[in-house]
Parts: structure tokens; C-alpha cells; sequence
């Protein structure tokens, strides 16, 4: 049995455990998807996923709890979305604490406050998704290690390193189940 937990400290939150819930229905595996909100729940997950939210809230919330030192220590396994795309880069255009779990530097915003909020197909892993952005980072800068696995015009939005998946945009507020059933499989791969 793996656990998935789910960060549960601000953001959209609730559509995370949903998608990945039936992310692991769709699979037929034994596994679990949980809120994550101290240390030991951190600790006892298999992998966590970072939502969509305020970066420096997270960020500050996930110092204050014990939990990035636990994600760092324990190496868990981290997918994140939005703010957690942020959160697992080694550097952003702004002052805030960072998991600096992926090579990567990010900016904030990317994408200009007059298109806030968009919606684009996207292709990644070889699919088609609609990816839906909201006030959307992009990937800047990567380390050799950083395998890039998708770009929005001349813009990266999806990047791998390791264990961990950085997101832009926000696959929980879609339909499609299928980024969250590639990281759940790669958790697999990277507990054994
Ligand atoms: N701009 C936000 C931040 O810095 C991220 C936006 C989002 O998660 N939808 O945290």
C-alpha cells in the first residue's frame, strides 16, 4: 500500500484529493490518497503533492510545521502544481522559502497580469490536456538533471527531475486523471 498525501495547509487543496483519489481507482492499485497538515503525517506518506495557492504562504506554513524539513530529509517524492512548482524550485524572482528540490530557477507571474487566468491546450507526455493557468509561474532556468516535459510557446511550464514534477498549470481543475496516474507511477518506481 502507498500513500499519497496531499499538502493541507492553503490552496485548492480538495480537488487534489479528488483526482488523485480517482487517479488510484482508475489504476486498480493499493493505495491511498490523505490530507497532510503536520511533520508525522508528512513523514508517514509515501509522496506529497504541492497545490495551486499562494507560494509564500505555503512555503512559510511548511517551515513553521516541520514539514519541508521533512520532505527534504525523508526525500519524498514531490508533485507540484502552480504555487508548488514554485515552491520546488532552487530560486525565484522574489524572496520566500523554497523546497529547492528541482534545479530550476522560476518566475512568478509569467505569464502578465493581464492574461491572469487562461486556458491552452497543452501537449505533455504525449497527450493533448487542456491546462488551465492562474496568475502562472514559468520555468526560467534548468540544471542539467531537469528534463523538461513541456513548453508554452517559447515558455516552460512542465519540468521532471529525479522523483519530483513541477506543473504550471493546474491538471486538478480538469478532467483528465492521466499527470496525476504518470506521478503516482513514478512514485511506484521511486519507493521501491
Ligand atoms: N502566483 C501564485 C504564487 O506565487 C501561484 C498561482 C497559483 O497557484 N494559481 O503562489
Amino acid at each position: 500500500m502507498i500513500r499519497i498525501g496531499i499538502l493541507d495547509l492553503q490552496g485548492d487543496v480538495s480537488e487534489h484529493l479528488e483526482m488523485t483519489r480517482k487517479a488510484i481507482e482508475r489504476m486498480g492499485i493499493d493505495a491511498e490518497a490523505v490530507r497532510v497538515g503536520t511533520a508525522s503525517e508528512a513523514s508517514s506518506s509515501d509522496a506529497i503533492i504541492i497545490s495551486g495557492g499562494e507560494s509564500t504562504v505555503i512555503g512559510k506554513l511548511m517551515e513553521e510545521t516541520g514539514i519541508k524539513d521533512v520532505i527534504i530529509r525523508e526525500k519524498k517524492p514531490v508533485m507540484g502544481t502552480c504555487a508548488g512548482l514554485i515552491l520546488l524550485a532552487r530560486e525565484t524572482d522574489y524572496q520566500q522559502p523554497l523546497l529547492g528540490l528541482i534545479d530550476m530557477k522560476v518566475k512568478r507571474i509569467a505569464f502578465g497580469r493581464q492574461r491572469d487566468s487562461f486556458e491552452e491546450k497543452i501537449e505533455i507526455l504525449g497527450r493533448e490536456i487542456r491546462g488551465i493557468f492562474i496568475r502562472a509561474p514559468a520555468v526560467t532556468e534548468t540544471g542539467e538533471g531537469v528534463e523538461v516535459l513541456s513548453r508554452l510557446n517559447d515558455k516552460i511550464i512542465a519540468v521532471k527531475e529525479g522523483c519530483n514534477m513541477a506543473l504550471a498549470f493546474h491538471p486538478e481543475l480538469g478532467e483528465d486523471t492521466g499527470l496525476h496516474e504518470y506521478f503516482i507511477k513514478e512514485v511506484l518506481n521511486c519507493v521501491e
